[in-house]
């Protein structure tokens, strides 16, 4: 008899995804559209009524025999009372989905209002975390479409919606077996128009979900195997797509790793360095997500790597850092030189916490915010913090 291995795990992926370049056009002959009449959810910028991108998903559903509403007053970092309001609206025009275009905002959205279009209460009725009811809606979700237009969050192959509740200052995460995407259709072709910073930002993001899941403590195989892919992957092209926009080949190649990215927060899960962005966009929302999450990664991961070096050696390996005859902690250190060069080679080196406005005063609040909001995932962190070490990670990346 053999030893025991210690593989133990569930996996559930239940989003069809449509993925390459010209795909969208299927949306005006799939079979699998799961509804009559969408309520298309756009962000407030007008970016896809400018770059046409409305009409032509407008054009395709028609095609297909499915009508419309537009719902367009999302928010970069969304907020419950649109989730609410835009529920109203899908009800009014009786839809019978939600159908997401745009960035990781708008997506996340379209998640809630589907949701909220058929459960009664509040939407923080149903949070799990911070201030939330956290009950369980009783009546599920209408079915979601998602179109992403950046390759950032992942979130067409999760089932994760992050909502802003700005009153109370709270930026949580949470979703449930109803609002992974019926469909999500990723076609590089529409990420072509994403500009240079948030080019970087967006992908940075999926950057640190393929890095997290690969590090939680309930990371799986397949999720291990898509994150080191996803980690190589935005390493060699998110700096070509920051210089180059229109380069087909490194959106295509970004896109992908997005969506793997996302398979990686459904099959495995982010671990506190979200947690700790999510409460400095939650209190200073002028920050973006993925700018928050590049001024505390490298203070982050170092704590970590200098606690609990195992696993950064794969990820140093997957951004091509040199590890050969190292101590493992000096291969875990070499993920840190890694990170450090694709931040500078993305272009965000520049950007600093106090440049948002943070004082080092607000250092201990934010950690505080930080294990009451996402506490969660905290438990899945390869290392023990206290809201004492969270508050002197913010401090290394302050200083
Ligand atoms: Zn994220």
């Amino acid at each position: 008899m053999g030893a025991t291995v210690d593989l133990n795990f569930n996996y559930y992926m239940p989003t069809r995804i449509l993925f390459g370049c010209g795909k969208l056009q299927e949306l005006g002959t799939t079979p699998f559209l799961p509804g009559k009449k969408a309520l298309i959810v756009i962000g407030a910028s007008g970016a896809m009524r400018k770059h046409g991108y409305l009409d032509k998903v407008i054009g395709y559903l028609k095609d297909n025999g499915a009508e419309a509403a537009v719902y367009d007053r999302i928010q970069p970092n969304p907020l419950v009372e649109h989730v609410e309001e835009a529920a109203q609206v899908a009800k009014k025009n009786r839809c019978d989905f939600v159908l997401g275009l745009g960035g990781g905002s708008t997506i996340d959205s379209a998640k809630s209002i589907a949701v909220m279009a058929v459960n009664p209460g509040k939407y923080w009725d149903y949070i799990n975390g911070g201030s939330g009811g956290g009950q369980t809606p009783a009546n599920g979700a209408l079915p979601i479409v998602a179109i992403p237009t950046t390759a950032g969050t992942g979130t067409e192959a999760d089932p994760w919606t992050v909502i802003t509740k700005t009153d109370t200052n709270e930026k949580i995460g949470w979703g449930n077996a109803f609002t992974f995407p019926k469909l999500s259709i990723v076609d590089p072709e529409l990420m072509v128009s994403v500009p240079p910073d948030q080019t970087a930002y967006t992908g940075m993001d999926a950057f640190f979900h393929s890095v997290e899941s690969y590090l939680a403590t309930c990371h799986q195989p397949t999720s291990d195997h898509l994150a080191l892919e996803a980690v190589s992957l935005i390493t060699k092209y998110l700096p070509i797509a920051v210089q180059d926009g229109g380069n087909l080949e490194a959106r295509t190649w970004l896109a992908w790793a997005n969506t793997e990215a996302g398979i990686c927060e459904s099959l495995s899960c982010c671990i506190s360095h979200h947690s700790m962005e999510h409460a400095v966009s939650a209190c200073f929302p002028t920050v973006p997500h993925g700018a928050g999450l590049t001024m505390l990664s490298v203070a982050y991961f170092s704590y970590l790597a200098e606690r609990n070096p195992a696993r950064f050696p794969d990820l140093a390996r997957a951004m091509g850092e040199r590890t050969e005859g190292l101590s493992e902690k000096e291969q875990a250190l070499a993920f840190l030189t890694g990170l450090k060069k694709l931040i500078r080679n993305a272009g965000l080196e520049r950007h600093t916490l106090s440049d948002f406005g943070i004082q080092r005063t607000d250092l201990r609040r934010l950690a505080e915010n930080a294990f009451h909001t996402m506490g969660k995932l905290f438990a899945l962190t390869p290392v023990k913090l206290t809201p004492d070490d969270a508050t002197a990670i913010y401090e290394r990346a302050y200083a």
